[in-house]
Parts: structure tokens; C-alpha cells; sequence
């Protein structure tokens, strides 16, 4: 008895070094980097910056919004060495009407407009001046999934888990937005309960369409993330393309 006792007692213990093991040098790097001068301390984030790896953590809530309408986000958050990643599993389940060829078609569409809007056009910056693009990548493959849509014939209303075949990729990738936990950002919308935001070149606008983009706002939650788990201050949310155009 006394011995399996024990087992039950090491054997988290053991499963938590390894984990802590796991999340990496740069972790390590920034707490020891704590207690050294600030030179020392950009040295380590700059060599650090090769292999930054941040165990993937699953983060999923309930949204609600000024108007009373609530929804569920969900979303899986890690740092992959060199870049932050966000990624979403969505499974669209076809209504009657919706052939599988109509479904293929769509999820090339959706996807190539989720990432167009969301991925890589932002970064975290730290204060030493490294760059971590935020990717976000989303799949419509099982097994595991993150959110269930209903796809419905034709292009009758949408909102985050009901889609319709004929959905521009910008409307898509708005409801995306309300998977990552974003509230809507036009009059009459879901909007914040507090500070609510009217922007009509937002993806979270009403109705978005070509032209329609994310902004850094839209990313706080993945900073706030990123510095709870590096502990370094002043990191910011940078527009990745800015410099490469
Ligand atoms: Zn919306």
C-alpha cells in the first residue's frame, strides 16, 4: 500500500519535470535572464530565439457580448521554435443539398481566406527586437476538432457555427474571428461589453468583403499568452508585412 502510494505521488512529479523540460531553453533563459543586467539579458533572448518552444495549450471559453448573444471560442496556442501558432480544427458537417465535391471546393476557399486574413500579416516583438510571426492555421481534418459547423446550401444567414456553401471567404473568416474569441466590431453587432470597437475595414465588421483585414487588437490575447509564459515585458504586436512591402 505503502508503495503505491508513492507511485501516485512521483509519477505526476515525474510527467511535471518532463513537461517543464519540454517548454524549453528559452524559458529557462528568461527566468535566469531575470537576475542578470540587460545586456546580458537581450544576449540570451537573441541566442534563445533558434529553438523557442512553448508546449501547445488548448484555450476555450464562453464570449458575451453587449446584446446579450454569447458564443464559445476555442483555439490551440504554442510557440513552434521560430514562430507563434495558433491553429483551429472546424468541422463542417454538409446539410442536405451540400455535395461532397461542393464541400472540397469550399474548404480550398475557406482556408486559403482564413490565412490570407489572419496569418502572418502580424508578429510579437520583443524588447530586444526578435520577431515571432503569429500563424494561425486552420484545418478542416479530424480527428480531433475544435468547433462543429453546419454547411447549408446556397448563402442564407451565417453566423459562427452555421455556414453556407456560397460564403465569401471574408465572411468565413470573420466567424473564424468569433472561434478565436473576437467580439464584432460594427453598430448592432456582438459587441465588448466594455470599449466595444467600430471599424469598418475590420474583419469583424458587418458583412466584410475583399479589402476586409485583422488588426493588431485582435492578437492581445496571444500576446498576454506569450508574455505569461516568457515573463518578458514590453513585447508588442507589429505588423508583419509592414516592412516587406
Ligand atoms: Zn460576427
Amino acid at each position: 500500500m505503502r508503495r503505491r502510494l508513492n507511485l501516485i505521488i512521483v509519477a505526476p512529479v515525474i510527467v511535471f519535470l518532463s513537461v517543464a523540460w519540454r517548454i524549453g531553453a528559452d524559458i529557462q533563459a528568461q527566468r535566469e535572464s531575470q537576475k542578470v543586467s540587460s545586456a546580458e539579458r537581450l544576449d540570451l533572448d537573441s541566442r534563445a530565439q533558434k529553438a523557442f518552444v512553448i508546449a501547445r495549450e488548448t484555450v476555450a471559453g464562453c464570449r458575451q457580448a453587449k446584446n446579450g448573444s454569447s458564443w464559445n471560442y476555442r483555439y490551440n496556442i504554442h510557440m513552434d521554435g521560430s514562430a507563434l501558432v495558433v491553429s483551429v480544427a472546424v468541422n463542417l458537417v454538409p446539410a442536405g443539398g451540400v455535395t461532397p465535391m461542393d464541400l472540397d471546393k469550399a474548404k480550398l476557399t475557406w482556408e486559403e481566406g482564413i490565412e490570407r486574413i489572419w496569418s502572418g500579416v502580424f508578429a510579437l516583438e520583443t524588447e530586444s527586437g526578435n520577431r515571432y510571426p503569429v500563424i494561425v492555421d486552420v484545418s478542416f481534418r479530424g480527428p480531433g476538432f475544435d468547433h462543429q459547423v453546419i454547411v447549408r446550401p446556397g448563402s442564407g444567414r451565417t453566423d459562427e457555427l452555421n455556414w453556407n456553401i456560397q460564403d465569401r471567404p471574408e465572411l468565413v473568416a470573420h466567424e473564424f474571428g468569433h472561434m478565436l474569441g473576437l467580439y464584432d466590431e460594427y453598430e448592432g453587432g456582438a459587441l465588448a461589453p466594455q470599449h466595444g470597437v467600430i471599424d469598418p475595414e475590420s474583419i469583424m465588421a458587418s458583412n466584410p468583403t475583399r479589402g476586409a483585414v485583422a488588426k493588431a487588437r485582435h492578437y492581445e490575447l496571444f500576446r498576454q499568452w506569450f508574455v505569461r509564459k516568457t515573463m518578458m515585458r514590453n513585447v508588442r504586436i507589429i505588423h508583419e508585412k509592414a516592412s516587406h512591402e
